[in-house]
């Protein structure tokens, strides 16, 4: 029985979804320059949610917007002297190119906000309507005296917050926390058409305007970033209850932790913000996604290069696990593996298959799922001179079908056949005793992190680093 943690009542729930399919909604980029380490975790924390739903057997309906529309890409295509609609364009493209390095399972639907102003219009006419919002000199605002509920995710205090508001010069809002729905375009900038004059939506309009359009007045689960519950989710319930009036707009809230890095909060005035792209230069893909799962989505996560350094030594354990069980059935195949042996290694699958689901089941542990993958190896790694070919067939099954939930399996990214090659020949050498011979080939190797161990009867190959990525 699948558990979440709903950020609305702060505990652990029994999730039972409302219907079929399975309706999710998460907040996705603003496309104003490349996502960072942040964004990625979220990306691929979300999408094993997702998958995870898919594997217990939900049909699932998943959207994950693009903010094309927002001040800080008009400030971009300032500074970047291109025009508002490139600069989306190029990071837009960029972002995906990002996803399918993480191999992050593209949404159903990635509605982007230029394309669905004519919705959030029609929301704002409805908030307007129902003595919720309130047009102001070309701008639009919620109306906040006008509810009695706003904060109830956060739980933040409203008279707290009304007290610390900063309060502009200019301002045409009736109450220092009223956020805008709607802004008039200044001088320059892009605009639409609307009942108030040319302008564009505020930031938050468009996630209840679309998840509303695309998956209907009530989801099952919404997630995002711990940063985004406050003000960005508080006001998407507001904006979508006032206008459909059904409760609730979302039946699980769902967030996951903070990104440090070094201990810090990632912040441009730091200085320390880390992009995927940049990333991806030093690391391999899977090893960062395994990096990211390897904590629960809730937990804060601090980002550094020992950190990594760990991760890939454990993600190489996995890889390397998979892709032996994988060879000695070739070698089994071609009647070179030394041993016959008939251990089916039917208990570690069961025991994996039981621990990987119960982990998951706790509100996505993929923490201790990952625990039980390395339980597996150990019993893999110890008893594969014993296995029977059906053990060895079961163990790359396990790992696969758990990697439909996790996906971080990666190829080997060498030639098999010409390793194999290498491998014969320094056995070769070394049955002639031609030692200088046999020593060149395995230092050439593992000069391109391939480490020949030798084992009673036979050579084990092993990968001791994966190199990151060709430039893309
Ligand atoms: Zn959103």
């Amino acid at each position: 029985m699948l558990r979440v943690h709903n950020t609305m009542t702060r505990t652990k729930e029994p999730f039972e979804p409302a219907g079929d399919p399975v309706t999710m909604y998460v907040c996705g980029p603003t496309v104003y320059n490349y996502i960072h380490i942040g964004n990625g975790r979220a990306d691929v924390v979300f999408d094993v949610i997702r998958r995870y739903l898919s594997y217990s057997g939900h049909r699932v309906r998943f959207v994950k917007n693009i903010t094309d529309v927002d001040d800080r890409i008009i400030e971009r295509s300032a500074a970047e002297g291109r025009p508002f609609s490139a600069v989306g364009q190029s990071y837009t493209e960029a972002y995906l190119e990002d996803q399918r390095a993480l191999n992050v399972t593209p949404p159903d639907f990635a509605p982007k906000a230029s394309e669905h102003i004519p919705e959030m219009i029609s929301m704002i006419e409805t908030l307007i309507e129902n003595g919720h919002a309130y047009a102001s000199g070309g701008d639009v605002y919620f109306d906040i005296r006008a509810s009695d509920d706003y904060c109830k995710l956060s739980g933040h205090s409203v008279d707290e917050l009304r007290a610390g508001a900063r309060v502009e010069p200019d301002e045409r809002k009736r109450d220092p926390l009223d956020f805008a729905l709607w802004k008039a375009s200044k001088e320059g900038e892009p605009w639409w058409d609307s009942p108030w004059g040319r302008g564009r939506p505020g930031w938050h309009i468009e996630c209840s305007a679309m998840s509303t359009a695309y998956l209907g007045d009530t989801i099952d689960i919404h997630g995002g970033g711990h940063d985004l519950i406050f003000p960005h989710h508080e006001n998407e319930i507001q904006q979508a209850e006032k206008a459909t009036g059904t409760v609730p707009f979302v039946r699980y809230w769902l967030h996951n932790g903070w990104l440090t890095i070094d201990q810090e909060k990632m912040s441009k005035s730091l200085g320390n913000t880390v992009t995927v792209r940049d990333l991806l230069q030093h690391y391999h893909p899977m090893i960062l996604r395994f990096f990211l799962l390897n904590t629960h989505y809730r937990k804060p996560l601090d980002f550094n290069h020992q950190a990594l350094d760990e991760a890939t030594e454990g993600y190489l354990r996995i890889f390397n696990a998979y892709h032996q069980a994988r060879r000695v059935l070739g070698l089994l195949d071609a009647a070179r593996w030394p041993f016959d042996g008939d251990d089916d290694l039917v208990d570690a699958v069961e025991a994996l298959d039981a621990a990987f689901d119960a982990a998951m089941d706790d509100d996505f542990n993929t923490r201790e799922a990952i625990a039980a993958v390395f339980e597996f190896t150990r019993s893999l790694n110890e008893r594969i001179e014993s296995l029977s070919r059906h053990g060895l067939a079961s163990a790359m099954t396990a790992y696969e079908l758990i990697d439909n939930v996790l996906g971080i399996l990666a190829p080997v990214p060498h030639d098999e056949a010409a390793l194999e090659g290498r491998a014969l020949e320094r056995e070769a050498a070394r049955a002639r005793r031609d030692f200088r011979a046999s020593d060149a080939i395995r230092d050439s190797l593992a000069a391109e992190g391939v480490m020949l161990q030798d084992a009673k009867g036979y050579t084990r190959i092993v990968l001791t680093r994966l190199p990151p990525t060709e430039a893309r």
